[in-house]
């Protein structure tokens, strides 16, 4: 073993003959790790089943000083997470970082939300009774996370399960698994106790979510992937009415009016398009710009993305990195050109990207019209259509008209207007004069095809709880 971030894993978590992880930037092989059939997830539920009363029987501050000397392991770890994390999904090492933070924030909170689980003591109705209602983990979880977060994605969740009492098996995508296996070490490391909280790499995606649809020990189900697979799952975990969370796909707006500041839009875009080279949920999907300011925009945000840097996310930590597969290139590719033949208009010079690597140069597309692809598709991929608008009636009306509703963003420097599409935006999270919303203080989530439930905040504990009412009488 050459590579010095891959220490982070224990030997058992590694098999020679198991899952092929590979580099993006260069489609070197990284590492390779043991995977689990549906017999042996089995095992893991069970084992999480058991365990899950003990750990439920600490008390809130027991669980949140084991939750908070993980978080302390993380912080420790970063620089090898984070090479981890470049190496697994191309990721440059500068947004790696970030993420490691970002992801360990959520184990932070969470260790401090812990303690902070109270039931209610209710006015009673009636002389002679009371009322209360106690808050109760929900039991053992499963968790299903994607690849363009391999780490904070899995913080998300098991961060609130495990304050809540609950025990999680979180099951990776295939291409990201090693930053979750190193969350798993550095969390037996922190004493947690190893049935609780287990990550294992599928050898069949689809078997891995049915076994948790159908096991009656699992009680919820957090999802974050694209909507197609969000809606099997739904309708699979209805046979046993399992709790769901589901963060879905998105096509968020960007909306740009005339009186906005032109540097900070711009700014706002390139954060919100461009991190992770355009493969985020809650990303900038769609531009709207007001007739106004329209050319200035397009020039502006094109001349920034046509200097940016593309390369490989080691040796150019703060580059653009790789897609994440070569079949994702390819897509995003055909998008575009799908979008150039209906009439969309490529704009500026085109950033040089490496040969060999599944690079897709960063672009900017003015002339973009609601009927095509491009503008109802989520592009996860490092491309900005823009599209005109003249009032804000019509931005309006363009940037509801999705299936999808995660996030929204809109410049403007009128405080009504702030109220007004702040109010008539239909999502779940709205950045106004902002272009990066995500923090572990805030409650993220959808609404519409988007999913439901909560991530975050103390919303975020309450998606891991049951509410149990109960009446006591002859007082
Ligand atoms: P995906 O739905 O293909 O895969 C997500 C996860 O589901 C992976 O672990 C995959 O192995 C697993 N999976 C695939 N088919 C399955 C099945 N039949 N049963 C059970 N599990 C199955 O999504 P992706 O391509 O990995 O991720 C990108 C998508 O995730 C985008 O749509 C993006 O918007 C969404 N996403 C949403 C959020 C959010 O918080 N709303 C965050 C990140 C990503």
């Amino acid at each position: 073993m050459t590579e010095p971030s891959l220490q982070l894993l224990r030997p058992e978590q590694l098999d020679a003959n198991g899952l092929v992880v590979t580099n993006p930037a260069n489609g070197s092989q990284v590492a390779t790790v043991r995977r689990y059939d549906t017999d042996a997830l089995t095992r893991i539920i069970d084992a999480a089943e058991a365990a899950r009363h003990g750990w439920a029987a600490r008390t809130a501050k027991q669980r949140s000083d084991i939750l908070r000397a993980w978080y302390d392991l993380i912080i420790a770890h970063t620089e090898d997470l984070a090479r981890l994390m470049t190496l697994e999904s191309g990721k440059p090492l500068d947004e790696a970082r970030g993420e490691v933070k970002y992801g360990a924030a959520f184990i932070e909170w969470f260790a401090e939300e812990a303690r902070r689980a109270y039931g209610e003591v209710i006015p009673t109705h009636a002389e002679g009774k009371r009322i209360v209602t106690l808050r109760q983990p929900v039991g053992t979880c499963a968790a299903i996370t994607p690849w363009n977060f391999p780490l904070a994605m899995i913080t998300r969740k098991v961060g609130p399960a495990l304050a809540a009492g609950c025990s999680i098996i979180v099951k990776p995508a295939e291409m990201t698994p090693l930053s979750a296996l190193a969350l798993e070490a550095l969390a037996q490391e922190a004493g947690i106790p190893h049935d609780l909280f287990r990550v294992a790499p599928a050898v069949k995606s689809s078997d891995a979510g049915d076994l948790f649809c159908t096991h009656r020990a699992v009680r919820k189900i957090s999802f974050t992937g694209s909507t197609a697979v969000g809606k099997v799952i739904m309708a699979k975990a209805a046979g046993q009415v399992k709790r769901l969370s589901l963060e879905l796909g998105g096509n968020a707006p960007f909306i740009v009016f005339d009186d906005a500041d032109l540097d900070r839009a711009v700014e706002g875009a390139i954060a919100s398009r461009y991190r992770n080279a355009g493969q985020t949920c809650v990303c900038a999907n769609r531009f709207l710009v007001q007739d106004g300011i329209y050319d200035a925009f397009v020039e502006k945000l094109a001349a920034r993305v046509g200097a940016m840097t593309v390369g490989d996310g080691v040796a150019n930590p703060s580059a653009m990195g790789p897609l994440v597969s070569h079949r994702e290139a390819a897509r995003v590719a055909g998008l575009v050109a799908q979008a150039q033949a209906q009439g969309a208009r490529p704009v500026g010079e085109l950033a040089d990207v490496p040969q060999g690597g599944a690079f897709h140069a960063p672009m900017v597309l003015a002339d973009v019209t609601t009927d095509m692809d491009i503008a109802h598709e989520e592009i996860f991929g490092p491309v900005a259509p823009v599209i005109r608008f003249s009032d804000e009636a019509e931005a309006l009306r363009i940037a509801n008209d999705t299936p999808y509703g995660l996030a929204a963003y809109f410049y403007t420097a009128d405080a009504a207007r702030q109220w007004r599409v702040m109010e008539a935006l239909e999502c779940g999270m709205v950045g106004v004069n902002d272009g990066l919303i995500s923090t572990e203080v805030a409650p993220f989530g959808g609404v519409k095809e988007s999913g439901f439930g909560r991530e975050g905040s103390s919303h975020g504990l309450a998606d891991y709880m049951t509410i149990k009412y109960c009446l006591l009488g002859g007082l």
